[in-house]
């Protein structure tokens, strides 16, 4: 039988912006849980150096920094629960969480499960992950300055990515599956007016092609002539999407067409009073390590600020006699 514990504040997620979450709601004192995922770490452990989060004067890598996050709130007190969710009912408060090898009760929820890059799929793109195969242009393009680098996708965001590897990479190629792109008209313009950015369309990815260094090239295919052709690279940046990781919350907590979590005004509040939304799960634009801790911070803010709202209604309700006891 799973064993049932009742928390004032569940974080479920366990990147940048659930630990942020966890060190200001530890520091205020509102002993919180995270349920941080078999995957912990987030999309930034994916990174293998991070040389843009404020205040971190060296190198660290991805896994690093979301390490050190979590340990400062644990160092205030956070308890982190190594496990993962599989249900949960908002339906009332208290809420319940279930997780594979317990259950929760809890006053308020912070979501921060983050959301995942698309992947081609191919077995050398697993085996070059963080080896020359990158997810964010922002985040890894710097590594690629002087370099030759591939974007795939057809997307606002590959082309907002060649646009921006361009001015320090040796060469950018764009590599998209279609002669229609998906990315707006201004885009696309900016695109080939680079001069500078090869567009290589119809073509999909076929390989991979490395060694022990990493990314040395692609092998391509053209979806019209089915010729294949090599291309010498160091670098490539699969830019096909992102998913939310917010299945588990549906249809309860109100989302976006493409499956983000819906903030309300300029809070982190969800639809669900009591229950609030950090980092990428609710971010299709920024998607950077600081900004998820950014909103952690500011969910762990409203959700303190929400049960103490809560706990003043409650002592507003209760009758004299009761509150005498106390
Ligand atoms: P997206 O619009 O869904 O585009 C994904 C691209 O990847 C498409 O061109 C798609 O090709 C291609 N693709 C998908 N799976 C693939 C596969 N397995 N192999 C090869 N190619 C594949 O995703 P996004 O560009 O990340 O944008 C997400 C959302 O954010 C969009 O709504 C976008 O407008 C928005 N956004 C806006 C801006 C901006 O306004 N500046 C910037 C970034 C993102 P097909 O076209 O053939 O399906």
């Amino acid at each position: 039988m799973p064993q049932s514990d009742h928390v004032r504040l569940l974080i479920i997620g366990g990147g940048p912006a659930a630990f942020t979450a966890g060190v200001y709601a530890a520091r205020a004192g509102l002993q919180p849980v995270c349920i941080e995922g078999y995957e912990s770490g987030g999309q930034i452990a994916r990174s293998y150096k991070v040389e843009n989060y404020p205040g971190i004067a060296k190198d660290v890598s991805g896994a690093d920094l979301s390490n050190r996050i979590r340990e400062q709130a644990e160092g205030f007190g956070a308890r982190m629960v190594f496990d993962d969710v599989q249900s949960v009912d908002f339906s009332e408060r208290p809420f319940r969480v279930v997780t594979n090898e317990s259950e929760f009760s809890a006053d308020s929820i912070i979501i921060a499960t983050g959301s995942k890059a698309r992947q081609l799929g191919l077995p050398s793109e697993r085996a070059f992950d963080g080896r020359g195969v990158a997810y964010c242009a922002v985040c890894d393009g710097p590594f690629f300055a002087g370099k030759r680098v591939a974007v795939i996708g057809g997307g606002d965001a590959a082309v907002e990515e060649a646009l921006l590897l361009q001015e320090t990479a040796a060469s950018v190629t764009l590599i998209h599956r279609r002669h229609q792109m998906r990315a707006g008209a201004i885009l696309q313009e900016a695109l080939y007016n680079a001069g500078n950015i090869d567009v290589l369309i119809p073509n999909v990815v076929e390989e991979i092609l490395g060694n022990d260094d990493g990314v040395t090239g692609l092998r391509v295919r053209n979806t019209e002539t089915n010729a294949l052709s090599e291309l010498e690279l160091d670098g490539v940046f699969v830019s096909i999407g992102h998913d939310p990781s917010s299945s588990l919350f549906a249809p309860a907590v109100a989302m976006d067409s493409n499956g983000y979590i819906i903030r309300h005004g300029d809070s982190t509040a969800t639809n669900i009073p009591g229950v609030f939304v950090a980092g990428d799960v609710a971010d299709h634009r920024y998607r950077q390590a600081i900004t998820a801790a950014g909103s952690g911070c500011q969910a762990a803010i409203d959700a303190e600020r929400w049960l103490l709202a809560r706990r003043r209604e409650d002592v507003g309700s209760t009758p004299t006699h009761q509150l005498d006891s106390h």
